[in-house]
């Protein structure tokens, strides 16, 4: 019996390196990466970048406390200030943690400015936003909830899309609005720009906060650095984590000056939020997506992706029913189990994840280069076909 909680289903395969796009078993066997830690290896695995700057890091300083300065720490801030709306970053070591960094701090907000019964989050039905006790409540997903006692207080839900049904819950005790741009777990639901620039809109009408949670679909996986730039929609505050440490557990909470002058001392806090070892590698991961094209390949591949990905939709009317997703996050809704059509393309070595929604979710390192995807295209293909060969091995 394994000495672990139960708490994952996984699957038997162990992997021992991984270079680029691929991971490669004890036995040598080469995997073809889409699901890159669940959209985490932004670099892919074992950049030459990532790992020089982890071991030069680590043998000068691995970690200080937040009670001194951390000059990797202040620049790394600095550089997510340029790249974004936001004054002010909090840097914390996962998304969960990021979101309840954005949850306190629009809370903190309202308490500061004289209206402390403003704590309430309108959030969305097929959401996600971390396995906090808070997160769980602010998630749109009951099943996560179950059986951890009575939800944190503050959160209701209404379905993406419907800013009426947004409008009908703003009431007194009405803080702020938390949104994934693009929902990821959820099934890769990207939230109509037009819906995206009313919540903003609704939200400086009634004096809330908009808050953006892009611990999925932002650092560049969408082909700009946040996924709400291809929106006129800018946040007050945005929590962000996965690709920005490239493998290494980082997240931060992005806020506007107005908003997050009020975490003052005392008010916040992570043991090993945004430590010299992890903002150096994130530095590193900037200066990769940062540089000049980076973010025009990730746009480019992502076109050639979703090219193949309606090909596919219609060669396969029969198991592929919708195509979504933006850049380098995508998703194809079958009819087949998506849990098992994701085992059936681990057989063929091709590593993906599934979504809600029965929803087959790609999201590969945003090195991914064309050949990379017409080869994951030809395996789709095969795995797709492989279904009408035999009904059942995915049904
Ligand atoms: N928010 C979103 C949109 C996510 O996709 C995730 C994780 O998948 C989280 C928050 C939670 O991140 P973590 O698992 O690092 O706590």
């Amino acid at each position: 019996m394994s000495a672990l909680f139960g708490t994952y289903a996984r699957s038997d395969l162990a992997f021992e390196r991984g270079e680029g796009m691929r991971l490669f078993t004890a036995d040598g066997e080469a995997y073809l990466d889409f699901a890159a830690g669940i959209g985490v290896n932004a670099l892919g695995y074992a950049h030459p970048d990532l790992v020089a700057a982890l071991k030069s890091q680590g043998e000068r300083l691995w970690h200080v406390s937040n009670l001194y300065r951390i000059p990797e720490q202040e620049r790394l801030a600095a550089r997510l200030v340029e790249a974004s709306f936001a004054d002010r970053v909090f840097f914390a070591n996962s998304g969960a943690e990021a979101v309840e960094c954005a949850i306190k701090t629009v809370r903190r907000y309202f308490h500061a400015t004289g209206a402390p019964e403003r704590f309430e989050f309108i959030t969305f039905t097929g959401s996600f936003h971390g396995r906090t006790l808070a997160t769980i409540a602010a998630g749109g997903n009951a099943a996560f909830a179950e059986g951890f006692g009575p939800p944190v207080e503050g959160f209701v839900h209404a379905a993406p899309g419907d800013i009426d049904a947004v409008r009908a819950l703003v009431g007194p005790r009405t803080a702020g609005i938390l949104v994934e741009p693009i929902q990821g777990e959820g099934g890769v639901n990207l939230m109509p720009e037009r819906f995206l620039e009313a919540l903003r809109a609704l939200c400086d009408e009634a004096g809330l906060l908009l808050v953006f949670d892009e611990v999925q679909c932002g650092c560049g996986r969408t082909g700009r650095f946040s996924a709400h730039e291809w929106t006129d929609a800018t946040p007050d505050l945005m929590a962000i984590a996965k690709g920005i440490g490239g493998g290494f557990p980082l997240g931060a909470c992005l806020a506007t000056e107005r908003v997050g002058q009020y975490m003052t001392p005392g008010s916040h806090g992570s043991t090993f939020g945004g430590n010299p070892l992890a903002c150096a590698v994130g530095n590193a991961v900037l200066d990769r997506i940062l540089a000049p094209g980076f973010l025009e390949h990730v746009d480019e591949a992502g076109r050639h992706l979703a090219w193949h990905l309606r090909q596919l939709a219609q060669r396969f009317p029969q198991h592929v029913v919708d195509v979504r997703g933006r850049g380098l996050i995508a998703g194809l809704k079958l009819v087949p189990n998506a849990r098992e059509f994701v085992a059936e393309l681990r057989r063929h070595r091709l590593l993906t994840v599934s979504a809600s929604d029965n929803v087959l979710r790609l999201l590969p390192p945003l090195i991914v280069e064309k050949a990379d995807i017409d080869e994951a295209a030809d395996i789709l293909a095969d795995a797709l076909g492989g279904l009408d060969a035999d009904p059942s091995s995915a049904a």
